[in-house]
């Protein structure tokens, strides 16, 4: 039986080179984003032909608090079992605190906390259930320092690494581990949109911003792969890596050795 993954925000940057990986390996891919049926169509055809079993695709916005109720029931009554959660989705936000909109704030609280608590207390059961699971939270190089004009996100991601270890906690009996990964800089379409809002809020050059903030925080000087990332994410779901869990994971460069 093939195994399965769901992938939050699977449509672009990130997320979409994690659902090729995991398609390339024969697993059964849950592809979840903001996209049009059309992409979505491209994305199931692309993943099939990388090697995916079954694919199925999900566009529910996860400001709403119930939509990854909906998505991880839908998934299992899809594949019959949920081996891999990876809570992805999320976005950026650029602006000095006393600008920043309380509407942003409460969306990207909704999309990059609440939506994944929800995934996770929706899949458990089924995972303990199964008597196996892998949780991975992708979270940033912001889950453990911050940058100024970035409060949504930073707060967002400080918690998701709270969150990771306080549920790894309770399933350390239940062969369901749960980690955070934490990159640097990826050149995806996230920080593509950064750019001009952080030149702006810095009164800088958009090049000034690739260079002195955006590659200045990673000393290898240079964007972070995703393949990088979807290495990590391999390893956390061999059925092996039992005793690593409540971990982060980081991928920055050596943003963070500082
Ligand atoms: P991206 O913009 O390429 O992809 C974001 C994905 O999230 C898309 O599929 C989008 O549809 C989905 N999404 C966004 N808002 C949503 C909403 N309201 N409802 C449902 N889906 C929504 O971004 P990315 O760079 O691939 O980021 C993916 C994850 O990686 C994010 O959690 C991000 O914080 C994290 N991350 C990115 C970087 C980076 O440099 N790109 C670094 C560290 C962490």
């Amino acid at each position: 039986m093939s195994q399965t993954v769901l992938i939050t925000g699977s449509t672009s940057g990130i997320g979409y080179g994690l659902a090729r990986h995991f398609a390339e390996q024969q697993f059964n891919v849950a592809v979840h984003g903001l996209a049009d049926p059309a992409t979505m169509q491209e994305i199931t055809a692309t993943l099939h032909a990388a090697g995916a079993n079954k694919v199925i695709t999900h566009d529910h916005d996860l400001a709403d608090p119930t939509a990854c109720k909906q998505i991880v029931h839908d998934t299992l009554s899809s594949f019959g079992r949920l081996d891999v959660l990876i809570n992805n989705a999320g976005f950026q936000h650029v602006a000095p605190v006393e600008e920043f909109a309380l509407e942003t704030w409460l969306k990207m609280q909704a999309v990059m906390v609440t939506a994944p608590f929800v995934a996770i207390k929706e899949t458990v059961p089924a995972m303990k259930q199964q008597g196996f699971g892998r949780i991975i939270n992708i979270c940033s190089a912001h889950g453990l320092v911050a940058s100024p004009y970035k409060v949504g996100y930073v707060t967002a991601k400080h918690a998701i690494v709270g969150m990771t270890k306080t549920v790894a906690l309770e399933l350390a009996r239940d062969n369901i581990t749960v980690n955070a990964i934490c990159p640097g800089y990826v050149r995806t379409p996230l920080v593509d949109a950064q750019i001009p809002a952080t030149a702006k809020a810095r009164n800088i050059s958009e090049q000034d911003v690739i260079e002195t903030v955006i590659l200045k925080a990673q000393p290898t000087q240079s964007f972070v792969q995703i393949n990088e990332i979807a290495r990590i994410a391999s390893m956390l779901c061999d059925p092996a890596m039992v005793s690593t869990t409540g971990s982060v994971f980081s991928v920055d460069g050596g943003w963070t050795a500082q």
